[in-house]
């Protein structure tokens, strides 16, 4: 059976251009371009709570570092370095390989080096820490919105969630359905391009992890503001549409959780560049409302001026609902 330092040689020692010191000693050793600030952030993705049993590890290993990239696209920073940290119930040396894979592959597509972790044996549970750049003042933080600032959303959400209640058994999606809102679930893309554009647009951002509502809930409580979020102006993407439970999918719309699309706000002044900067990168920017004065409260109306009430707002591991 293989130790664990021949699965770390094997499976997750690769050549890391960008660190002075990757793999293999005590610490990395990194260098941060001239005038560069350190965006650092962690997710930890545990089984049975953050994806189900028997999850392909291929697309595991894709998520795990999805999760985290997407927080540095919510900052606005360039992706650099990453560590991973994992606890595998037994060596099974073709789940580990699939896993690394599916971890590399994404690591590649943004140029990121994996420069160390920890392996060990425990539940499965993998936890990722990223490091990007950016130049200093430029985040996209929670706190700089302001009154009068346009919100918008990328992409579309709710198909993640959806996934989820059919892979339940709460709902049953027809086959082609389901195969699109299960790859969104668990192959989901960090909008780093979309982030990075942003830098110095945007006055605020923050990822969709939680669920829309409740991660525009953070944004304002931070910039200390209210919205008005107008229903139909929320991109619905077909399977939400073609979902035969309405209510559900609307549900998903708002409160569903694991989109990894950015919700931002930015000045009116913006709009024209914002849409300009979402046709370049093929990326849909859709302006779903206003960020108003009054602490923390969303208001969501329907075109008809009546106000939606969701019974939830989205994910949060510690209330029980
Ligand atoms: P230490 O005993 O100092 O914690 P380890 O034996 O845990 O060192 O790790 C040896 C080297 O392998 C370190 O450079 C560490 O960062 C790296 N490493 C361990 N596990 C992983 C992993 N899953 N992915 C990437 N690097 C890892
Ligand atoms: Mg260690």
């Amino acid at each position: 059976m293989a130790s664990e330092f021949d699965l770390i040689r094997r499976y997750f020692t690769r050549h890391a251009d960008s660190a002075v010191l990757g793999v293999g000693d005590d610490c990395a050793l990194l260098q941060p371009r001239p005038g560069m600030q350190l965006a650092v952030s962690s997710d930890m993705l545990v089984e049975g709570q953050h994806f189900l049993r028997g999850t392909d590890p291929r697309r595991l290993g894709h998520k795990t570092l999805a999760v985290n990239l997407s927080d540095l696209a919510a900052m606005g920073a360039d992706a650099r370095w990453a560590l991973l940290s994992i606890a595998l119930p037994a060596a099974d040396e073709s789940w580990i390989a699939a896993f690394s894979t599916g971890f590399f592959s994404l690591a590649q597509t943004f140029g990121v080096d994996l420069v160390g972790g920890d392996t060990t044996r425990g539940p499965l549970c993998l936890a990722v820490t990223v490091i990007g750049e950016l130049p200093g003042g430029l985040a996209l933080r929670r706190d700089g919105a302001r009154a009068g600032d346009d919100i918008w959303v990328s992409g579309s959400t709710g198909e993640a969630a959806l996934g989820l209640a059919h892979l339940q058994g709460r709902i049953r999606l027809p086959d082609e359905l389901a195969a699109r809102c299960i790859d969104r679930l668990e192959v989901p893309q960090p909008r780093l391009e979309l982030g990075g554009r942003l830098r110095g647009v945007a006055s605020a951002a923050i990822d969709v992890s939680d669920g829309l509502l409740a991660d525009l809930g953070h944004v304002l409580e931070a910039s200390d503001l209210g919205a008005l979020i107008e229903l139909e102006r929320i991109p619905r993407s077909g399977a939400l549409n073609s979902c035969p439970d309405g209510e559900l999918a609307e549900q998903c719309l708002l409160a569903g959780g694991d989109d990894y699309e950015l919700l931002f706000a930015a000045a009116s002044s913006r709009h024209d560049e914002i849409v300009a900067i979402g046709a370049e990168l093929g990326v849909a920017v859709t302006r779903i409302g206003t960020a108003v004065d009054g602490v923390g409260k969303v208001r969501v109306i329907r075109a008809d001026g009546t106000t939606v009430s969701p019974s939830r707002t989205g994910f949060d591991h510690f209330s029980v609902d």
